[in-house]
């Protein structure tokens, strides 16, 4: 086999043989160092009898380390002008499925089925940070068959993921992370590791889904736009930041009874709220009608 991607020599010679032009629009940051990629694989815990789907696989190096530990890779690109790339570096592999596509608009439901028979893929990237948070809420939200996503994101957005009530970084984020998974940083990874750098610091972070969530709300859609509009007003009490919601349909004084029902101050701000409260608030609220 040809020399293995996943150092800054072969990145180079392939980026200069194709002209390549990077597209910061397309959050493209290669990987150029082999621990760091060994390290991503071993926290997603790949094994033969995974099938897995790489967003993003740019040039094909994370593609390349995949597929020697999966049984079958699915990568999604939406960038045209790696297709060719792709088509070199990848060749060698019979068990690789390359997509030119937007992963944000592709039915995934739809690739689990026809690629791994409904049964839960694994989604390991290294991701556009421009659309990180859609990716992962995206994944949560549309209940694909999912065993874990084992993701490189910026350092600031896996401390976001873990980040307890009351903190600057506890947001919508950290509780839908919460909800659905368990997460760990498995690597702290520096810009010196990718081509082009980029102007922070990045770690690999494994989100587990919970096989039951921890909390149970009736109306989790309901708990889930308590969130949001708790969190779009973070500098509002969470009375107010729900009543100037137009996602939350009910009165002042329905709200202020569901708060006060929780034994929470009035002047409370959502910020400070546990996953728990948000689920409590919206059962009260729910019984409402
Ligand atoms: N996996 C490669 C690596 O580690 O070297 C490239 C990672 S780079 C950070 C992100 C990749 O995602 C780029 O190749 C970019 O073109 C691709 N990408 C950006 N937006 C995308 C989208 N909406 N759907 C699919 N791929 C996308």
């Amino acid at each position: 086999m040809e020399q293995k991607l996943g150092n800054p020599q072969k990145t180079i010679e392939i980026i200069k043989k194709y002209n390549f032009a990077f597209q910061k629009k397309f959050g493209q940051n290669f990987l150029i160092d082999p621990h760091v990629l060994h390290k991503i694989i071993k926290a997603a815990g790949v094994t033969k009898d995974d099938c897995v789907l790489e967003i993003g696989p740019g040039i094909g190096t994370m593609t390349q380390y995949l597929a020697d530990q999966a049984r079958h890779v699915v990568a999604v690109e939406i960038d045209k002008n790696l297709m060719p790339i792709l088509e070199e570096t990848l060749r060698e592999y019979e068990n690789i499925t390359v997509i030119n596509e937007d992963i944000l608009k592709m039915d995934i439901h739809r690739l689990a089925e026809d690629y791994n028979g409904s049964r839960p893929i694994k989604v390991v990237a290294n991701l556009p940070y421009y659309i990180t948070t859609p990716i992962i809420m995206g994944l949560f939200e549309s209940h694909v068959p999912i065993d874990n996503i084992t993701v490189m994101v910026q350092r600031e957005v896996a401390d976001r993921m873990q980040a307890e009530p009351g903190t600057k970084d506890y947001g919508a984020l950290s509780l839908a992370v919460q909800y659905y998974a368990k997460a760990y940083i498995a690597a702290n990874v520096p810009p010196n590791c990718f081509i082009p750098r980029p102007g922070v610091g990045s770690a690999v972070i494994r989100l587990t889904r919970h096989e039951k969530p921890p909390v149970e709300a009736k109306d989790p859609d309901l708990m889930f736009r308590l969130i949001r509009a708790s969190f779009n007003q973070r500098r509002k009490t969470l009375q107010n930041g729900l009543n100037n919601s137009p996602d939350v349909p009910y009165s002042r004084e329905v709200i202020a009874a569901a708060i006060e029902s929780l034994s929470l101050p009035p002047t409370v701000r959502g910020e400070t709220l546990t996953l728990e409260q948000f689920a409590q608030l919206s059962d009260c609220l729910s019984s409402q009608g």
